[in-house]
């Protein structure tokens, strides 16, 4: 059996739905394959959700910044119908923690240059805005079995505060709006079928065979597999000419009650203790980890055959790390949470990018923190796909995207398979 259409766009995560919505907007009959049952089942659904701005470079800036703009107007961006279940957008701000590893300089001049309002807070401005916040200097985050994790601290912390960011409150429900808004534009989805087989002829990509015995000819295909990445590399025969390294790892996001002392918190990113703290409905929070140096990290071989339990010695470790910011956070006795797996790179930023073989492109290594920018890389994927076709040779002079909302121009080079490592990377989730 066989069929053909224009693009193939392998995962129907946030990204992949995003990818697909925004080519058949460009004119292409797109296919999207997915091993899973239905939209965002991938680890889209294990995100946190959490939308803030703070990257190394102006261009990952930039593309935050595009994306929240995209969140903020979902129903228009996505088309939506009036019957529509849609995500909510929660713009409660965010307050991210100085800490050697984030440059505070750098990113006010890129939160600057990129028209990002933001305040820095002092240890009594972050008393005020957060009720109950220990404002106590703790780098380097510790392992709590180790004595001096409780050490009493003589510096304080300062941060730097945006009103806007927050969160999206169901990550999947964000998907399957894509999803719907792809179909709309004519999409097929094809689900439980499992990419097998890159097809490619001559140094082309021709199109890929399903677990099912299908064949979709197609003379572009896109992989957003998330975790399953390199898998989907290493079938279509590319990588050879990668500077950046992609490889999961496993997560695990913990649930806790909030302390009653706290009211109407922001996002706290606090690399200071090695967490990152959201609020949930039902005054929880959640609570994820920064890759504190002193945990070992969790590389998976394989996404299929993760540990995809919750461990209670990282719940108590990452809710003890919060409860050291916020000391009247109780630590529940049995844990609760979420594990994720995220598709690291080398330099903790995505790929979006065409690859050496003609017609195979990539948005991929999104490294825990590209949810947010789903909005925006469907569209910069759309253009980059559509300006490479036409014959631009991206890899020797770059595509630039400027981003309808913001105006703002982004240089999609600095988002290459090939590019020099982004030596300001905080070496984190945080990009
Ligand atoms: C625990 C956790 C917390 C996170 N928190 C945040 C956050 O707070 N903020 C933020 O911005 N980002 C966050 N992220 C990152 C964000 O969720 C991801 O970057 C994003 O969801 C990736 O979407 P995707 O579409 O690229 O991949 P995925 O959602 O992983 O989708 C890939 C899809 O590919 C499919 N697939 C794989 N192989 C095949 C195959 N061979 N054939 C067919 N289909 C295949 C899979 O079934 C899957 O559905 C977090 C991630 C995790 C895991």
């Amino acid at each position: 059996m066989s069929r053909s259409c224009d693009a193939v766009v392998i995962g129907a995560g946030v990204i992949g739905s995003s990818v697909a919505f925004e080519l058949a907007k460009t004119g292409r009959n797109v296919i999207v394959v997915d091993k899973a049952a239905g939209p965002g089942q991938g680890s889209t659904s294990a995100s946190s959700a959490v939308i803030r701005f703070n990257y190394s470079t102006f261009d990952a800036v930039a593309l935050a910044w595009e994306s929240f703009q995209g969140w903020l107007n979902w129903p228009q961006h996505v088309g939506a119908l009036e019957s529509e279940t849609l995500i909510q957008v929660h713009n409660i701000g965010v307050a991210m923690i100085e800490v050697p590893v984030i440059n505070m300089p750098r990113t006010s001049e890129l939160f600057e240059q990129a028209g990002i309002s933001y305040e820095v807070l002092d240890s009594e401005g972050l008393q005020k805005l957060i009720p109950g916040i220990d404002t106590g200097r703790y780098w380097p985050p510790k392992r709590i079995d180790d004595e001096a994790f409780w050490d009493e601290s003589s510096e304080t912390i300062r941060a730097m505060y945006t009103t806007d960011g927050g969160y999206i409150n169901d990550p999947k429900l964000a998907a399957e709006n894509l999803a719907s808004a792809a179909e709309r534009e004519g999409v097929q989805f094809v689900f439980r079928s499992q990419v097998v087989q890159i097809v490619r002829e001559n140094n082309r990509v021709a199109g890929v065979v399903l677990d099912t015995g299908e064949t979709i000819e197609a003379p572009v295909v896109v992989n957003v597999a998330g975790p399953w990445s390199s898998h989907i590399n290493e079938l279509a025969g590319v990588g050879e000419d990668f500077t950046i390294t992609l490889r999961p790892m496993r997560q695990e996001v913990h649930h806790a009650t909030a302390p009653a002392s706290l009211i109407n918190p922001p996002i706290i990113g606090d690399l200071d203790t090695g967490v990152y703290i959201r609020p949930e409905t039902g005054h929880t929070l959640l609570i994820g980890g920064t890759e504190p140096e002193c945990d070992p990290y969790q590389w998976v071989d394989n996404p299929d055959v993760a540990n995809m339990n919750r461990t209670q010695e990282l719940f108590e470790a990452q809710v003890t790390r919060a409860a050291r910011r916020l000391p009247d956070l109780q630590v529940p006795s049995s844990a609760s949470g979420v594990v994720g797996i995220y598709d690291v790179s080398s330099d903790w930023s995505p790929i979006y990018d065409k690859t050496s073989l003609d017609g195979f492109y990539l948005a991929a290594g999104s490294s825990g923190n590209q949810f947010k920018n789903a909005p925006g890389a469907g569209r910069i994927m759309a253009h980059l796909i559509n300006e490479v076709e036409a014959g631009v040779n991206h890899d020797v002079e770059p595509v630039h995207y400027v981003g309808p909302y913001t105006g703002l121009r982004i240089n999609l080079g600095t988002f290459s398979r090939k590019r020099a490592e982004n030596e300001n990377s905080t070496g984190t989730v945080m990009g």
